[in-house]
């Protein structure tokens, strides 16, 4: 036998035992690519009695890291150093594919609808399939059917979209009246946050939601002494910021002091719901998604550390209960295509630029506003607004480049024409989108300047994360569909699905 021969012998030898390694991992259950079967998960571990579910609406990596960005900035100027949220350093991370049965980019109807209760659906449909027919059973009902108390928190008005795929099942996300109706029919424990958008029908002729729930043996809360009072022995409740803009909560930039925060409702949350059997709380950051259409990093950024906080009180009640409670964070979709980085601040960015925002694109509206019944189109000048750009954005014309002030000027003058007057060419589609052209602008000219940017004024169709903490935990580490969330809270929770 010569030494080439002996060679190609051992060469199929190491080919073969590679060939057999191969077949026996890909049928190795434990490691190895994630299966993509539903409802495979199993879970010998202990059940969590407390369970809290974060979802930052519109949040995907860039929201997170921008403020995580922001905060090291503020806290260490001149260093490249983030100072991480607190759910970033959960021990358990993973991440959710969030197409739906309509697009690539799906909407919060239906993302939430896979959160809830593990199908896919059209972007728009709440707990039905795709031919608005079939209805779908959202986990909460399971939960609530084995003793847990269920709490619902959004900082957007609490028919919305994603609250409403824990309690709702319509064909459509805008009949917002039979949601309320359906809220009152839960028998869920809390809702708190928003209010109720169509309270009294989209034709405006229908009893008053707040009656319906009354109705329903709900005690309806808004007024700051009376819900800072509530506690285990106040029976159902929905709890109402008394300070809304329109049915949903301030942005966190804009909240003024003494004004109640989604953390707040948290708490309250804990303190209803707390109970020897258990609970279920889902809470929702609605505006992380608002601002992100509206390309308002700066509002992005103040919301998503508002989340933190928020998350904040359920680690708190974490620590006191470590053997038996699970927090999960994720979210639904990513929105605005928002990223770190920008073609004219290439390699850098300037955290510190946003610092001295101090509202958000819809107050400073407000105040564009009543500029605005001042003077007409001829008259409009960007000098006039100095005062009030240096007091929102903390910017002076010195500050800007000839090509912003470029910009600012032509967004005035199209600010200045009747919205329903403006007719449009791509360019202004993709400059101000639906928004005020001279507040979106101020937004984009800031965001750009800290080295953000923006390509959309819709959600997009990146992946988003999950963060997770104590009891299964484990379980959602990986990479998969945003069904799978269902799956493994159902194992969590030993529900049959
Ligand atoms: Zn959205």
């Amino acid at each position: 036998m010569n030494k080439w021969f002996r060679n190609w012998q051992a060469a199929v030898a190491v080919l073969v035992t590679i060939a057999v390694l191969g077949i026996f991992m890909a049928g190795s259950p434990s490691r190895g690519i994630a299966d993509s079967v539903k409802g495979g998960e199993s879970y010998t571990g202990k059940t969590p009695k407390y369970i809290f579910m974060f979802v930052g609406d519109g949040m995907s990596y860039p929201q997170v890291s921008s403020a995580e960005m922001f905060l090291g900035q503020q806290a260490m100027p001149g260093k490249i150093t983030p100072k991480q949220l607190n759910f970033t350093r959960f021990p358990t991370h993973g991440a959710l594919m969030t197409q739906d049965s309509s697009s690539f980019i799906p909407d919060s109807a239906s993302t939430a609808t896979s959160l809830a209760s593990g199908h896919k659906t059209l972007s728009g449909v709440i707990n039905m399939d795709e031919t608005k027919t079939k209805e779908y059973r959202p986990i909460t009902e399971d939960l609530k059917a084995k003793g847990y108390k269920i709490g619902i928190i959004t900082s957007v008005p609490i028919t919305h979209a994603t609250p409403a795929a824990f309690y709702a099942k319509v064909a459509s996300r805008n009949d917002a009246y039979d949601i309320g109706q359906q809220l009152a029919a839960s028998g869920f424990d809390f809702f708190g946050g928003g209010s109720f958008d169509q309270p009294t029908g989209p034709e405006k002729d229908q009893p008053h939601i707040f009656e319906v729930v009354k109705n329903a043996g709900y005690k309806v809360v808004n007024n700051k002494d009376e819900i800072l009072a509530l506690n285990s022995e106040s029976g159902k409740v929905v709890a109402i910021n008394p300070e809304l803009d329109g049915t949903a909560m301030d942005y966190e930039i804009d909240r003024q002091a003494g004004e109640l925060s989604l953390a707040d409702f948290v708490q309250k949350g804990i303190d209803v719901l707390d109970n020897p059997k258990g609970f279920f709380m889902m809470v929702e950051s609605g505006k992380i998604d608002w601002a992100g259409h509206a390309n308002d990093a700066a509002a992005s950024i103040h919301d998503t550390i508002a989340f933190g906080d928020a998350i904040q009180k359920a680690l708190e009640f974490y620590k006191k209960h470590p053997n038996e409670t699970l927090i999960l964070v994720t979210a639904d979709h990513e929105c605005g295509g928002m990223t770190i980085g920008f073609a004219n601040t290439e390699y850098d960015t300037f955290f510190n630029k946003l610092q001295p925002v101090t509202m958000s694109f819809v107050d400073f509206g407000k105040i564009f506003d009543q500029y605005r019944k001042t003077v007409t189109r001829d008259t409009a000048k960007l000098e006039d607004l100095q005062d009030e750009i240096k007091a929102g954005y903390g910017l002076t014309m010195a500050d800007l480049s000839d090509y912003e002030i470029g910009l600012l000027r032509k967004a005035l003058d199209w600010s200045m024409i009747p919205t329903e007057e403006r007719k449009y060419t791509d360019q202004e589609k993709i400059l101000y989108g639906t928004y005020e052209p001279f507040t979106v602008t101020l937004c984009h000219i800031i965001n750009n300047k800290a080295g953000l940017s923006y390509t959309s004024y819709s959600h997009t169709g990146v992946p988003v994360p999950v963060y997770a903490l104590g009891l299964g935990d484990e379980l959602f580490d990986g990479f998969y569909d945003n069904t799978e969330i269902y799956y493994k809270l159902a194992a969590v929770t030993n529900i049959k699905n």
